[in-house]
């Protein structure tokens, strides 16, 4: 994209933070910072049953500890929560409406994979299908009616779309196929995250995407609902996983979190353990992430996870 770059860090505030998260938020800030971007900080809160303001602020704390700033955001800016921001998800939603790119669904299994975080590892997100995709009109009404409320679910496209990720080059999926429909909203009014994430990215200006590689089958749903809605795809850049025994080393299993880290190690000790595990450094010593910003470049960066031992 040509421009101002603008990055972002884009939490979900269920947990604490983790070296996992962090790695994902160092490598963010220093793609931004080495191209003179800005960054923003969305807080990423749509699940009111798993989020929590005392993770939002201690995710908050722990980043500007480890001197991963940023230029706008939340707190300071709270339609930066996307709690906040019902009334622009409608409008966009509106928007698919009107073109008849989604549709009620009243299906339990379809509402299961509903999911209004980001879908990692391990959860199954392959909707085969289901007869509400295919109701007449009169059915519809007469679902829209019924007393529970239905699930949205977007009409997926059939075509190839063709995401060229900056650290694992082109990344090809055909929705329709590979996935299937999928939930933008789900039956309690909650945005799903592939449309929240997506209108933000475009709203908000975001040209640079760093995050976990988990995330790189989301991007071609992304980048298509961004051109839909009018907007132009920000580039991504996904990047490796740290593994523990069992698989992904993520706040979900419970260990290691920056509340733990914090009491026993330096940041600077905690940046250059991330910077050397992910290949930007060649020892494990401290250093800051400005010290960083003169050796970054994703060739250094490592394609496959890194299991921590
Ligand atoms: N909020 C997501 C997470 O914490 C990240 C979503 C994204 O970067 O698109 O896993």
């Amino acid at each position: 994209m040509t421009g101002p770059v603008v990055g972002r860090f884009a939490p979900s505030p269920s947990g604490y933070m983790h070296l996992g998260n962090l790695l994902a938020m160092l490598l963010a800030w220093l793609d931004c910072r080495s191209l003179g971007g800005e960054l923003v900080f969305r807080l990423e809160d749509l699940d009111p049953a798993r989020s929590k303001r005392v993770y939002a602020e201690a995710m908050a704390a722990d980043l500007r500890w480890l001197g991963l700033d940023w230029d706008r955001g939340w707190p300071e800016e709270p339609a930066c929560a996307q709690s906040a921001r019902t009334a622009i998800y409608e409008t966009a939603f509106q928007t698919l409406l009107d073109r008849d790119l989604v549709y009620p669904c009243r299906c339990t299994r379809s509402e299961r994979l509903a999911a209004a975080s980001a879908p990692h590892p391990g959860e199954r997100e392959f909707d085969s299908g289901c007869r509400c995709a295919h109701l007449s009109r009169a059915e519809r009404e007469a679902l829209l009616r019924a007393d529970r409320r239905p699930a949205w679910k977007l009409r997926s496209p059939d075509t190839a779309i063709t995401v060229p990720d900056g650290h694992y080059g082109a990344f090809t999926q055909n929705p329709a196929r590979e996935l299937g429909d999928f939930i933008v909203r789900r039956a309690d009014g909650i945005f799903a995250y592939q449309l929240a994430v997506s209108v933000d990215d475009m709203l908000m200006g975001v040209t640079r995407v760093v995050r976990g590689r988990d995330l790189l089958s989301s991007a071609p749903r992304q980048k298509w609902l961004i051109e839909t809605l009018g907007g132009q795809a920000p580039d991504y850049c996904h990047c490796p996983l740290l593994t523990g025994g069992a698989g992904k080393l993520s706040k979900r299993l419970g260990s290691l979190s920056t509340e733990v880290l914090r009491k026993e190690y330096a940041p600077e000790q905690i940046i250059g353990r991330l910077a050397f595990l992910c290949g930007l450094i060649d020892r494990d010593e401290p250093v800051t992430a400005r010290d960083l910003l003169p050796v970054f470049s994703w060739d250094k960066v490592r394609k496959e996870d890194i299991p921590l031992v």
